[in-house]
């Protein structure tokens, strides 16, 4: 792949030209050969910054060769060869490799989502947030059903709170079709851009235990062997922005912990699709990140309404998926279910996840795995230990041992779990389990901001005093009343 990159006043336009056989087929198709990051310092950049930002948006579909239009320095090209494989050039032994801000606040990928919320929580005050907005340059509406209000509203409370923040609008998304980041990773490239003009030393995004390890996806991969570790790990390095991920070895329900009780946490939302304080409570991340809530409050709606509320489209549809994603987090939730005195035990649909998940008990995932966090950088590591210390328990090493020895079969063999998935997918459809929900307004069901968490126990914040109190949710029958009262 060829690159031009011009750069002009703070705009930075990547331009892409494949060669070969590329752009290679990697399950997501390249719709665009063009994408624009704005704004960026006027200053000069590195060229192996535009590099790495280049070689971010367009790895998928690379046939091992990645070509710039300006020589990139020898340590950073080597870096790039031994992580990823790809080589990269021209080389200029007379580039010298960008240097690094030493002890420097670090850079943190911010989308206002309860994990990066967590991240920010644990690296404390100083940190840098950057917020890359999916933006069209064309005047064209944005496709699809997103939504950035959210995580506008987010961005400006941290700021309202001191926290030096910045957005960088790009279309890099529609490089991809479906629309999407092309690699994980690429929501870094804002804070790669002002590295220099803000001197930030390491990087970090809110990447979960799951994520990291593959925890709950097939089976666990250490963290090392990641993309964060050994495919790009070099190649940050190179640039001085070490890797510096917090919560790698915190869950999504331990980032929900983490989230509530931060300062930074009032409007934290994962949900790409809500209003401000309004998340769509139909999509898969709101389907699954509010069972989590609801597990670490032990506050669940009523049988049919949890039922009616897992039976919409975009949550029943994943929840069909063979292995579900993010299946352990669901192990998690549905054990909770179970083992809720509070709960009234009805929901067809958590009696067949516990039932598929064979009842693996997975509440070691509310406490942090501490190995997760040992690539970090020396000097940061042992401030975000402590951090992670303060807000979550620590996973003995018998715990350790269950997340290393984590399989997806340890949730049964396909023979065996098939009739828990025809049970599931029972409950799932509303003509074989009608709950006469028919005026079923999901969004009655968000949680409230007053919710406290039952489950594991803080040393700091509010909840620790016991100046929250558990505060019943609001379900659609009394949200319908309210409605029919006004
Ligand atoms: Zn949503």
């Amino acid at each position: 792949m060829r690159v031009e990159a011009s750069h002009e006043g703070d705009r930075l336009t990547l331009r892409f030209t494949p060669q070969g056989e590329e752009p290679r087929q990697a399950g997501a198709s390249m719709a665009r050969s063009e994408t624009v990051l704005e704004p960026v310092p006027e200053s000069p950049l590195h060229p192996d910054v535009v590099a790495l930002v280049a070689l971010l948006c367009v790895r998928p579909w690379l046939d091992g060769q990645l070509e710039m239009d300006r020589p990139v320095s020898q340590v950073f090209a080597a870096s790039v060869l031994a992580g990823e494989g790809v080589e990269l050039g021209p080389v200029d032994p007379a580039v010298e490799p960008r240097t690094r801000t030493e002890g420097g606040p670090v850079a943190l990928a911010y989308s206002g989502g309860v994990d990066c919320t967590a991240a920010l929580e644990v690296l404390g005050e100083g940190t840098r947030c950057y917020y890359q907005q999916r933006h069209r340059f064309d005047g064209q509406p944005l496709e699809g059903p997103f939504d950035t209000s959210a995580a506008v509203a987010a961005v400006k409370h941290i700021q309202q709170l001191g926290v030096q923040a910045r957005t960088v609008r790009t279309d890099l998304e529609l490089l991809r079709e479906p629309v999407g980041f092309p690699h994980d990773l690429v929501n870094i490239a804002p804070a790669l851009l002002w590295a220099d003009a803000d001197g930030t030393s390491a990087v970090c995004w809110g990447t979960v235990l799951t994520s990291a390890t593959l925890l709950g996806a097939t089976a666990y991969r250490p963290y090392e062997e990641s993309a964060f570790v050994a495919g790009f790990g070099p190649a940050f390095q190179a640039v001085g922005m070490p890797v510096a991920n917090v919560i790698a070895g915190v869950s999504e329900m331990g980032t929900h912990l983490i989230a509530e009780r931060s300062r930074y946490g009032a409007v934290a939302s994962s949900c790409q699709r809500g209003r401000p304080g309004q998340p769509c409570m139909e999509c898969w991340k709101c389907g699954r990140k509010t069972l989590s809530v609801w597990g670490l409050a032990d506050q669940w709606p009523e049988g049919p309404v949890l039922d009616r509320f897992l039976q919409q489209r975009a949550i029943a549809w994943n929840l069909r998926r063979r292995p579900i994603r993010v299946e352990l987090a669901l192990a998690w939730a549905a054990g909770a279910y179970a083992r809720s005195t509070t709960a009234d035990g009805r929901s067809r649909v958590m009696q067949a996840l516990h039932e598929l998940t064979k009842g693996v008990d997975a509440s070691p995932l509310t406490k942090v795995f501490l190995p997760a966090v040992d690539p970090m950088p020396a000097r940061l590591r042992e401030p975000a230990v402590a951090a992670l210390r303060r807000h979550l328990e620590v996973m003995s090493p018998a715990e350790e041992q269950w997340v290393r020895d984590w399989t997806i079969e340890q949730h049964g063999g396909e023979p065996e779990r098939k009739k828990a998935r025809s049970a599931l997918a029972a409950a799932l459809d509303p003509e074989r389990n009608p709950t006469g929900l028919d005026d079923f307004d999901p969004q009655s069901l968000a949680p409230s901001q007053d919710l406290a968490f039952t489950v594991g126990e803080p040393s700091v914040g509010p909840a620790a005093s016991g100046a929250r109190r558990p505060r019943l949710l609001a379900w659609p029958r009394r949200a319908r009343e309210r409605r029919a009262g006004c």
